[in-house]
């Protein structure tokens, strides 16, 4: 089928190619990007006022299956990921079981066949997850495998952190840290300070998170391999990987678009759903993070997507489970960085290519030849985020009910359309 996009805003943040450009797909394919395409096709889409930008890239979200297809599965999690604009997402391997085999990675692989859009998994740095014993890293890479993360839990053992570093680096492969001491930040459910006392729940101090970074990072340069820290969430995060950033290519950073948009103030009223690991911070932490976006120190923006049932986070807030969903809000509020002075290709770059270069998979540019993997927006569309048109299985998001600005139109993947408005 051929697609022809016309009069739409072109941002490629790859090869910086912006204007108003004609889009012909064809057979999956880019065929042509030129100022006046006159092509009798199937399919016209008029994307007049709207940006046409690289489908975007996810390289962290938890799609629950197998084990918790009652929070989401990779069909619906897909479904939400299109309908936010995303059009190539990493599942992490916190699953149960966990993808810590390549029987477990190549089930993902075939069930991913069936989605709405391109799903890319993770295997574990450690089998079950427990910190012990590295997995099997080349089978997993020839079943599929992208990187390597025991997310929600950190590798305490440095030895074995090391020696992850160490293997996944033959296999090219990228190892991403859940960077946080489990010891210091032991039971805490909420950024420790004067709030966390006020409301008398127990805190996870920074330096938890601060102090397994700076391990890590010292690690990664040990052995040269590829670190990329997930979900920095503080001013001194941020400050540390600014330091070796420029010497040591092979280490990279996250933030989550909760992280960026949200502080600690969320939690007030023992708003469950604004219990995330790691926690929300202080408005100095977002102002920090936002900054490393700007200067480059942070490589690209991801949404942590975490479904869990609304049984689960009833279950008071000591109590019920780190996460929230993301995908479908996550445009509209990285959007809102251009009030902080960040350029639009700026802010698609850390969602598209940005990504894409951490995992080096040839994704995230609308070029020539290219898979069509397309988004379609309107940056100043208004809407209200309703639970009842959530897509995702799972409903946990404290921004229900938020105005937002900024919405996707169509999102092409692979040369088909697989979510319009
Ligand atoms: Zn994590
Ligand atoms: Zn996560």
């Amino acid at each position: 089928m051929e697609i022809l996009i016309k009069n739409g805003y072109l941002i490629d943040p790859e090869s910086g190619k912006e204007g108003k450009f004609d889009i012909l797909i064809s057979k999956g394919v880019i065929e042509k990007i030129s100022k006046n395409i006159t092509r009798k096709t199937k399919k016209t889409i008029d994307a007049k006022g709207k940006i046409v930008s690289p489908g975007f890239i996810d390289i962290h979200s938890h799609l629950r299956e197998p084990g918790r297809e009652d929070e989401e599965t990779i069909y619906t999690g897909s479904l939400s990921a299109v309908s936010g604009g995303f059009t190539t997402i990493c599942c992490m391997p916190n699953t149960t079981p966990p993808l810590d085999n390549k029987v477990a990675i190549r089930y993902i692989v075939d069930r991913g066949k069936d989605a709405f859009c391109e799903v890319l998994p993770i295997g574990t740095i450690t089998q079950k997850r427990e910190g012990e014993v590295l997995s099997p890293y080349g089978e997993m890479v020839e079943e599929g495998a992208v990187g390597f993360s025991d997310d929600g839990n950190c590798v305490m053992n440095s030895l074995v952190m090391r020696r992850a570093l160490e293997y996944t680096k033959l296999h090219g492969k990228v190892v991403i840290s859940h960077s946080e001491d489990k010891n210091l930040a032991k039971n805490g459910v909420m950024n420790e300070g004067s709030l966390s006392t006020k409301l008398g729940l127990r805190g996870i101090p920074s330096e938890a998170e601060e102090i397994m970074i700076e391990r890590d990072i010292r690690l990664a340069i040990l052995t040269g391999g590829l670190l990329h820290l997930a979900h920095i969430t503080t001013e001194g995060g941020v400050e540390s990987l600014r330091k070796v950033k420029k010497k040591h290519k092979n280490i990279t950073g996250e933030v989550t678009v909760h992280h960026i948009t949200l502080t600690e103030d969320a939690v007030k009223g023992y708003n469950t759903n604004a219990k995330v690991s790691p926690p929300l911070r202080t408005q100095k932490d977002v102002d920090a993070l936002i900054e490393g976006l700007k200067d480059g120190t942070i490589d690209c923006i991801v949404t942590d997507h975490a479904p869990h049932t609304e049984e689960e986070k009833e279950a008071g807030f000591e109590n019920a489970p780190f996460g929230m969903i993301g995908f479908e809000t996550a445009l509209p509020l990285i959007l809102k960085l251009q009030d902080k002075g960040m350029k639009l290709k700026d802010i698609l770059y850390k969602i598209t290519v940005g990504p894409a270069k951490i995992l080096k998979i040839e994704r995230g540019e609308v070029k020539e030849g290219k898979r069509a993997d397309i988004v379609i927006f309107d940056p100043d569309y208004e809407w209200i985020y309703k639970k009842e048109e959530i897509k995702s299985k799972s409903k946990n998001s404290p921004f229900i009910g938020w105005k937002l600005k900024g919405k996707v139109f169509y999102t092409i993947y692979s040369g088909k359309i697989v979510y319009q408005k």
